[in-house]
């Protein structure tokens, strides 16, 4: 499933993972792994552009997740604070190989 963001980006979605677009120069993915998020923010907090906000609604799991707003810059904060290794940052071109 693919829709925009705020930003007018397209973020992919299936049953398990929300893909974003992340950085300037748009040669990064953000992608959230919404089967291990156990929902704690800690993700939300950490991050020093304020790019990710808590969902309304909860995951198959049964927690909140976070969604990216647009203006991740792909620092990797977040990555290293989530204790349940539920995000992860790829290139472009390892993803579509
Ligand atoms: S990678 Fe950095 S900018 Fe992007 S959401 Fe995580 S903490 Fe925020
Ligand atoms: S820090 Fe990890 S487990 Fe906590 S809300 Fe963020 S993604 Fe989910």
């Amino acid at each position: 499933m693919s829709e925009l963001n705020n930003q007018n980006e397209e973020v992919i979605s299936n049953e398990r993972f929300d893909t974003y677009p992340a950085s300037k120069r748009k040669d990064r993915l953000f992608v959230i792994d919404r089967m291990r998020c156990k929902g704690c923010s800690i993700c939300v907090s950490v991050c020093p552009y304020d790019a990710l906000f808590m969902s309304k609604k909860k995951s198959t799991n049964g927690f909140i997740y976070p969604i990216e707003n647009g203006a991740c810059k792909a620092c990797k904060k977040c990555l290293y604070a989530c204790p349940d290794f539920a995000l992860s940052i790829h290139k472009v071109e390892e993803v579509n190989k």
